[in-house]
């Protein structure tokens, strides 16, 4: 199967070229494909091209995209998440979060994942398989369909850890940028966080992509290494400290800071002796954090911490210098946590 979505105009034009056609086919395509961005992806229905060439195409195994439509869920502040089904009967889901003036994708890069983060639904099922581009692109085409307006922000937060499918998550991202028109700064990639990977990220975006200005963010959601463990089970193979070289060494590099983000579990990280503990770790470096609200699951036993302790670790971060803000949850009241909606379809 070859898939055209995620493929750049010069692609298009070499594939119209190898049929005998004109290279400006190929560049009807891209504008079909990227432009009209069309809710049914069927090549019989790029109606400006030849019939023959649709047929050869088609024949030829060519495909739009091969994600479909499986269920849906929409919260009372208008978040959208959509469950898919890919070709080989597996299921992702991706998030869309409309605000007035943006409307964030949030994406799977993997079905299921390896990492096992206890907080995490994802994490219970393992991983099946990784994404390729156009299925991780083709989630940006269902949500702006079902949203009936454009994606303008992109976030790596849905199923999948990003960094262990980086040349599909690198492809899609050049994608997202040149062919989808959302500027790098737009997009945030975010991880747990494995060995060596956070400096692989920086150099393979410079050799591929020519640049490297979209948001790193760190899932770090501890103060200590004896706390990442206890949450992250990876993090045994990566001390707290040695990410937070590497996150230096990722603002060297590209100049851009990194976010670090932190769910605030009752009993766990919320107290304020974390917050100043977080605060010698992160001090004197260009990097911002992130305190969410926790989705409680549940399959599991974390709590979400009250919303004053979150205040008082907000305002202890801000008083030690560091760069703070509070993400709101969105869509609580719909299984907004990764790898809910997924499994509430299952059962
Ligand atoms: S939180 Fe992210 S990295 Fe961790 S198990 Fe869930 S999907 Fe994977």
């Amino acid at each position: 199967m070859k898939h055209l979505l995620g493929s750049s105009i010069k692609d298009l034009e070499n594939v119209a070229l190898n049929y005998g056609q004109a290279a400006f086919r190929g560049r009807q395509i891209y504008n079909w494909i990227y432009n009209y961005r069309n809710k049914n992806k069927d090549i019989d229905q790029i109606e400006i091209l030849p019939l023959n060439f649709r047929k050869k195409l088609k024949n030829d195994g060519f495909k739009v995209s091969e994600l479909s439509f499986q269920a849906k869920s929409l919260a009372n502040d208008g978040t959208l998440k959509l469950l898919l089904s890919t070709s080989d009967n597996e299921s992702i889901e991706c998030v869309g979060i409309p605000t007035e003036k943006r409307l964030t994708a949030c994406l799977s890069s993997q079905i299921g994942c390896p990492m096992d983060c206890k907080f995490c639904a994802t994490g219970k099922e393992g991983l099946k398989r990784s994404l390729k581009a156009s299925e991780i692109l083709d989630q940006i085409l269902f949500i702006e369909n079902e949203m009936n307006r454009k994606v303008t922000n992109i976030v790596f937060m849905g199923m999948g850890e990003p960094l262990l499918n980086m040349d599909d998550l690198l492809l899609s991202i050049r994608s997202i940028n040149e062919d989808f028109q959302i500027s790098q700064r737009k997009i945030t990639v975010s991880t747990v966080a494995i060995p060596k990977m956070i400096n692989k990220l920086s150099a393979n975006s410079f050799q591929i992509l020519g640049k490297c200005q979209f948001t790193l963010a760190i899932s770090l959601h501890a103060s200590n290494q004896k706390i990442r463990e206890l949450i992250i089970p990876s993090a045994k193979n990566y001390h707290i400290k040695n990410i937070v070289e590497d996150c230096k060494q990722f603002v060297r590099d590209t100049g851009r800071r990194v976010s670090f983000e932190y769910l605030m579990l009752s009993g766990v990280n919320d107290q304020l002796e974390h917050a100043n503990e977080l605060s010698d770790l992160l001090k004197g470096f260009q990097c911002h954090v992130n305190l969410i609200h926790y989705n409680q699951i549940e399959e599991v036993d974390f709590k979400r911490a009250s919303l004053k302790k979150l205040q008082l670790f907000q305002s202890k971060l801000f008083h030690n210098g560091i760069a703070v803000s509070s993400r709101k949850s969105r869509g609580l009241d719909k299984n907004a946590a990764c790898g809910q909606l997924r499994q509430n379809a299952r059962n």
